[in-house]
């Protein structure tokens, strides 16, 4: 077995890329990727031709390959960031003549430093009456519904754009106490900008959701394929629909302050196999 490993260090914690020469004859110890919480495990294997059946499986997930040459595939595997560190299995199996061969990786999650946020708002924008709860529930459904299901194919191609011209606030992964009581984790990176501002589609993809939210405003989901989603919230407007196809750096709506905000700026999420992954892991990097 031939391996070579790099390792990058991001702006946002190490990213671990392996590039794995392997026969499904020799399989060897198991190589080990090391990744932060809120990052990208990103693997490309060269199995040789022929193979079918080429998946992944990290806790209780699959995790699907594309391929990026003839012969060789890549998968990411997103880890989320209230993802406990330690160490997990990750399984690639494949068959090839009739034959399953299976190898096994590790990864390796490190803590990242995330802050703390503590806000301060108006107590009847924090205890919700019970017409809003149920609007929050129902918008909720939606979101999820959204992720249900991801196009089977990869529908981005190359590196990730930020979507937005502004300042990074480096909110992602924050702990939120709001009024003094802890509250769910940020799970975007929020960029200020000024109302108005044009926002790009980070990459190509499917719109699967616009709406009006209660907590995220103006919203738009995009599905990149692959368990992959982008998600624009706090919008002034959506210039999309839902089903449309857009590609990367089309515009699909401006920066405002709707929902619940202090200000205009763009909350950008990302999503990758149910884990929400740090935007700015995809940006400047080849994953393809
Ligand atoms: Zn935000």
């Amino acid at each position: 077995m031939q391996q070579r490993a790099t390792r990058n260090k991001g702006v946002f914690g190490f990213y671990f890329i392996l590039f794995f020469i392997f026969f499904p004859a020799s399989v060897g110890a198991e190589p080990s990727l090391k990744v932060k919480q809120g990052g990208i495990a990103h693997l490309s294997l060269s199995p040789g031709p022929g193979i079918d059946a080429l998946k992944g499986e990290f806790q209780g997930q699959i995790i699907p390959f594309f391929e990026t040459e003839k012969g060789r595939y890549t998968t990411l595997v997103g880890i989320d960031l209230s993802q406990k560190k330690g160490t997990s299995p990750f399984v690639v199996t494949w068959t090839k003549d009739g034959i399953t061969s299976r190898q096994e990786y590790k990864i390796e999650v490190g803590q990242a430093a995330f802050g703390v946020q503590e806000l301060t708002l108006p107590k009847g924008k924090v205890d919700l009456d019970p017409p809003t709860l149920t609007r929050v529930r129902r918008e909720q459904g939606l979101v999820k519904a959204a992720f249900g299901e991801s196009f089977n194919q990869k529908l981005w191609e190359g590196e990730f754009i930020v979507p937005v011209e502004g300042k990074k606030q480096g909110t992602f992964g924050r702990r939120r106490i709001l009024n003094g009581k802890p509250r769910n984790p940020h799970t975007g990176e929020d960029i200020s900008a000024a109302e108005g501002t044009p926002i790009a589609a980070t990459n190509g993809g499917k719109v699967v959701l616009v709406g009006d939210f209660f907590f995220n405003g103006r919203s738009v989901i995009i599905d990149h394929g692959l368990g992959l989603f982008s998600m624009y919230f706090h919008l002034l407007d959506v210039t999309v629909k839902e089903g449309m196809q857009v590609k990367k750096g089309e515009v699909i709506g401006r920066v405002g302050q709707s929902g619940r905000v202090t200000g205009p700026h763009l909350h950008w999420g990302m999503r990758l196999n149910g884990a929400r992954i740090d935007p700015y892991a995809l940006v400047m990097k080849k994953l393809d």
